[in-house]
């Protein structure tokens, strides 16, 4: 049984550049390729710079690190050269994208010269290098003398060398192979108890700014007197402290102290954003603060969108309650107004605290350590295939052109989130609304608050000899 969720290192491409050479198209280019690991949630919003993909089995992230309007021509050499420098803070690799029909712009090379002192890998995309006639007449050499190792003629718009861009970092980056998903497992496995973690959970606390993340972190430090101290050989960029609560070590990665160190992170959306989603990604559960104060709807969505695809285990915080709660609002209001507006997140607790007045903030740990028994959680196969009989004898799947639609075995095969993987005869036949119901069903039967996974799958034939399984 395996976690697929596990922290994996993944490396983060950034791409670089003035306004209008492509940056945008080429990160829409890349993300596309984004597969198997992140599936698309419901209501989540699309629009945004940011986002995960899987190329040839490796876990990449990429950020397009543009989408400002310049101020002024002054200005821009300025912000451009601001972008790439989080760029190189932050990112495994750096692509300065250019246009390939302009040239090499004083901006270029500005830039340039900051990449290179920079000593992360670095490429350059040539772009709007449409077909093989645009790339004899580009000046490709004056590309070259930027002195950036791999100068790559891409065209954006129509995927020409894109993926071979996206090969060469891998193969710089020398990135480990992910082991294939549990789904692809060729028989489920049975449920075990030997390998349950134990130990430390790992809570990141995340929210736009202003919400009260590091008041929140002061009062939980505060309140009940925690150990306090910097965990060493986590990554640097971000800010772990230790707590402990009722006999739980917490490891907490507060995004709010991050934003403060750096005086050019507050200018730049995109550089909160990669914080917040690496310290997602190395988070088991994903406490997200809103303000009850101050509607931040598209902000707030794009944080959550994040934590329901990286399918972590969320507590929703709704913080400042102590006003929202003079000025006569109610939870009950609160509580359907938001899972209305965020349906994604509809499985996920809401607690209403106040970080100031250090109300209900214990409490988020005592619920995060309850999801967490949750999403680690094994759940035994026979209970699992009792439910699966009671939910078909109450209500089986719609006929598929007249053919009967049986489930006939479910197994778990993952933990964190729990995955269950059900083996039926035609697992295409199975439209969204029953792969809803069957999921609240679970999610009824066992109190589940955490993300799940539901994989149908053609039942297989029981008996095949080994060296037939893919490797
Ligand atoms: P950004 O400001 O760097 O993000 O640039 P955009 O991605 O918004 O692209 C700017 C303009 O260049 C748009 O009109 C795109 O359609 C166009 N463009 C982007 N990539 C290509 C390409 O590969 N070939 C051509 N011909 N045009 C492109
Ligand atoms: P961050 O940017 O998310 O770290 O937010 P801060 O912790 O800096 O808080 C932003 C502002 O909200 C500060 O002025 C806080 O005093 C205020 N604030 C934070 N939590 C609460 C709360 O529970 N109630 C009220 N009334 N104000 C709060």
């Amino acid at each position: 049984m395996s976690a697929p969720n596990a922290p994996v290192p993944r490396a983060l491409v950034a791409l670089v550049g003035r306004p209008n050479v492509g940056k945008s198209t080429l990160f829409n280019r890349i993300a596309g390729r984004r597969a198997a690991i992140v599936e698309d949630v419901p209501g989540v919003t699309r629009d945004r710079n940011y986002a995960d993909f899987l190329f040839e089995g490796r876990a990449l992230s990429v950020v397009d690190t543009g989408g400002f309007e310049p101020e002024s021509r002054d200005r821009l050499i300025a912000q451009v050269r601001q972008q790439a420098q989080l760029a190189v803070e932050e990112a495994s690799a750096v692509v300065l994208v250019v246009d390939g029909r302009e040239g090499l712009s004083p901006v270029d090379s500005s830039v340039a010269d900051l990449l290179r002192r920079a000593g992360k890998p670095l490429f350059v995309a040539v772009n709007k290098v449409d077909t093989a006639r645009t790339e004899e007449e580009i000046p490709l050499a004056e590309f070259f003398r930027l002195g950036f190792g791999e100068v790559h003629t891409v065209s954006a718009e129509h995927g020409r060398g894109v993926g071979e861009l996206v090969e060469a970092i891998v193969a710089k980056l020398a990135l480990p192979e992910l082991p294939p998903p549990p789904e692809d497992a060729e028989e489920p496995e049975e449920v075990s108890e030997s390998d349950r973690p134990k130990g430390d959970i790992r809570l990141a606390i995340v929210g736009r700014p202003n919400v009260g993340k590091s008041t929140f972190v002061n009062a939980l430090l505060g309140t009940e007197r925690f150990v306090v101290s910097d965990v060493p050989g986590t990554t640097r960029d971000a800010i772990d402290s230790l707590v402990e609560h009722r006999g739980q070590r917490f490891v907490v990665t507060d995004t709010a102290g991050i934003r403060r160190k750096s005086a050019i992170a507050q200018s730049v959306e995109a550089y909160s954003v990669v914080r917040a989603m690496k310290a997602i990604d190395r988070a088991e559960v994903v406490a997200c603060l809103l303000d009850a104060t101050e509607a931040g709807v598209e902000q707030d969505a794009r944080l959550l969108g994040l934590v329901a695809e990286k399918a972590k285990a969320l507590v929703i915080v709704v913080n400042k309650w102590d006003v929202a709660e003079r000025e006569g609002a109610t939870q009950d209001w609160y509580r359907k107004e938001l899972y209305k507006r965020l349906p994604f997140v509809s499985f996920a607790p809401m607690l209403f605290v106040s970080a100031k007045e250090g109300r209900g903030v214990t409490r988020v740990l005592e619920r995060a350590a309850r999801l967490v028994e949750q999403y680690r959680a094994r759940f035994p196969t026979p209970a699992l295939n009792e439910l699966l009989e009671t939910i078909q004898e109450e209500h089986p799947a719609p006929l598929a052109k007249g053919h009967p639609v049986k489930l006939y075995y479910v197994a778990q095969v993952a933990y964190a989130p729990p995955t269950f993987v059900i083996q039926c005869n035609r697992p295409e036949a199975i439209g969204e609304p029953y792969r809803r119901f069957v999921e609240n069903r679970f999610r009824d039967a066992f109190g589940l608050e955490v993300p799940m996974r539901l994989v149908f799958r053609e039942r297989k034939r029981r008996s095949r000899p080994p060296s037939k399984r893919r490797g």
